[in-house]
This record gives structure tokens, sequence and C-alpha cells, in this order.
């Protein structure tokens, strides 16, 4: 009856033990039939675990009637799930149509005949397990998705931010400032003679440089709305939502001293016995007239400054408004 090597359990809801009876004969072979004799004891199952995979449902019952029990378990996020027939006395179309309007799966009317009960109590429990697996196929669907999601957006070197996931989110953080009328920073920073680290210590070295820079200068900003990004070779960024210059220029003076605190050996760079970085940033209030590019493009000019002026150094600038 059931696809699963388990038997299936069916709650049968009944004020006449004999109607319960009969509807055990008719399943037993196949399920594990639990019985109720009212509406409270059935819900009272139904919520409790394991679950029943489905529930035979009397409507004219003392107390609360099977619509009523319906309407409970419809209510509740944990028992709505369970398929329910109906099985009454009541005959007509009108009750019975209240019956699948309330959500029921099925409807049987007394007398029935039980090899009929067992044929639809199986294509009902086998529609149940189909559609559990569906949702435990698109769960883990959506898990792998989502990791996926995540995977493309990360810098396989170091395990930060990618450049294609600062651009998405430099997009959304520059409508947001423009909406908000706030200001919006961007830092660039480049490590200094880094050729010269590659051929002095090697590749190998470099990469771990790569990673140990790429760790600490996320750790050198505290807002979670902060994104740092390598945005390439020995470049990275970082989207400042919400800061102005000054807030900006503080950070990348933040980042310079924190690269050099990590006193990582680089004897054959010209400004340090260690390796540094040069930074640049810009801050602007975005306007509609301007694209997020402009500002990346004024915080890269601003990193050229800092390599012309001697390196291990910091140089911002704040775009002004259109007027
Ligand atoms: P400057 O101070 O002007 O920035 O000089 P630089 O040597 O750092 O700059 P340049 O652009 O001449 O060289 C960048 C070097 O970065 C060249 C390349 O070998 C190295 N590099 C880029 N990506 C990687 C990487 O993934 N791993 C390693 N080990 N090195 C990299
Ligand atoms: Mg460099
Ligand atoms: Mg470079």
């Amino acid at each position: 009856m059931s696809p699963s090597s388990h038997k299936p359990s069916i709650l049968v809801v009944d004020d006449t033990p004999d109607n319960i009876d009969v509807l055990k004969d008719a399943l037993k072979r196949d399920c594990i039939v639990r019985p109720a004799l009212d509406g409270a004891t059935a819900l009272k199952i139904a919520s409790a675990d394991p679950k029943p995979d489905l529930i035979l449902l009397d409507i004219m019952m003392p107390k609360m009637d099977g619509y009523e029990v319906m309407r409970r378990l419809q209510a509740d996020e944990d028992t709505r799930q369970i398929p329910v027939i109906f099985v009454t006395a009541i005959s007509g179309i009108e009750s019975e149509l209240k019956g699948f309007k309330l959500g029921a799966v099925d409807y049987i009317t007394k007398p029935f005949n039980p090899v009929i009960v067992r044929a639809r109590v199986g294509t009902h429990l086998e529609l149940r397990e189909a559609r559990r697996k569906l949702e435990t196929q698109n769960r883990e669907l959506q898990a792998k998705s989502d990791l996926l999601e995540e995977i493309v957006n990360l810098d396989s070197l170091t395990g930060i931010s990618n450049r294609r996931h600062f651009d998405q989110v430099l997009e959304a953080e520059w409508c947001r400032a423009m909406r908000n009328n706030a200001p919006l920073s961007i830092l660039v920073a480049d490590i200094d003679y880094f050729k010269k680290f590659n051929d002095r210590y090697g590749h190998v070295e470099g990469d771990k440089c790569l990673r140990s820079v790429a760790q600490c200068l996320p750790s050198l900003l505290q807002r979670p709305t902060d994104l740092v990004a390598r945005y390439g070779g020995e470049e990275f960024v970082a989207i400042l939502p919400e800061t102005d210059m000054k807030g900006a220029a503080q950070l990348a003076e933040n980042w310079r001293a924190g690269v050099a605190q990590l006193r990582i050996p680089h004897d054959v760079s010209s400004v340090a016995d260690h390796v540094t970085i040069s930074v640049g940033y810009a801050s602007i209030t975005p306007a509609r007239e301007q694209s997020s590019y402009f500002l990346v493009g004024v915080a890269d000019e601003m990193l050229y400054q800092s390599k012309e002026k001697g390196r291990n150094l910091v140089c911002g600038k704040e775009i002004q408004p259109f007027i």
C-alpha cells in the first residue's frame, strides 16, 4: 500500500467503536491503526510525534464535530500537512463540498466498501509520500544552490569576497545611499613592491602573504555592512556604507597601519623591511547622474597618488555633488 518499508500509521476518529473496528479490519494488514473516540483525543494524537500519516475523520461526533477537528488541524502548522479523509454517514453535495473546502483530500460515505477504503487510503498515502520526497529534494536543491551562490562570490585563494560580489554589493549600496541621501566610501589598497616580494620569497610565500593581508583587512572594519573584497592580484577594496570622508580617512589609515603591523618580512621593499600597502579612498553622497564606477575610479586615482608620493601612504578625495 505504501511505497516505504515501514507501516504507515492511520488515525481513525469516530465516536462509534464499531465503526473504528470495521475500518481497522479493512486497513490493519498494511497500516497501524490508531483509534480516537472524540475530537480532542484525535487532536492530541495528531500533534504528538510520530504524527499519523493520514487521518480518517467522522463528521458527526458529540462535543467537537469532524469539521471543527479539521479546522483545528488546518490551523496548526504542525498538523496542516496530514491528509484527512472524511468518512461519514452525511451524504450530499453540500457537506462533501464543505469537507473539501476545509482542506480534506477525500470524502467517503457510509456504508463503505472496505476494498474501496483501502484503495483510497493507499492512493493518498502514496501521494503524501511523493510530496514528502519532493519537499526533501527541494530542500536539498535549495541548500546546494545557496552553497553555490556563496562559492561564486568568494575568492578561492583568500576566502574573502571576490570582485563579482563586490560589484553586486556596490550597486546595491549605491542605490541605498542615494535613497537615504547618505555618504558612501570606497577604499582601494595595493601591496607595495609585491612583484619583488614574489621574486624574493617565491609564489607560495606570496600567496601566504595575500591570505594574511586578506584576513587582516576585514578585522580592521567594525560595521556588519562593511564589505572587503579581493579586487584582483594584490589589490583589495572595501565598501563602507554610511561612512563619510573623515571616517574613510581613519579606516584607510587603520588599514595601512594594520598591515604594517603584521610585520611580514619584505627585505627587498624600497619603503620598509616588511610588507606595506598603499591606500586610496573616495567618498560621495551619490546622486542620480553619477555612477558607482566613478567612485571606484576616483579611489583608484587616489591609490595611484599614494604610490607616486612614496608608498605605505593613504590619499583620498571627497567627490562634491554636481550643482
Ligand atoms: P607597486 O608597489 O607599484 O604596487 O608594485 P608591485 O610590484 O606590487 O606591482 P605590480 O603590479 O608590478 O606587481 C604585482 C605583482 O603581484 C605581480 C604578481 O606576480 C603578483 N601577484 C598578483 N596576483 C598574485 C597571486 O595570486 N599570488 C601571488 N603570489 N602573486 C600575485
Ligand atoms: Mg602592488
Ligand atoms: Mg597591483
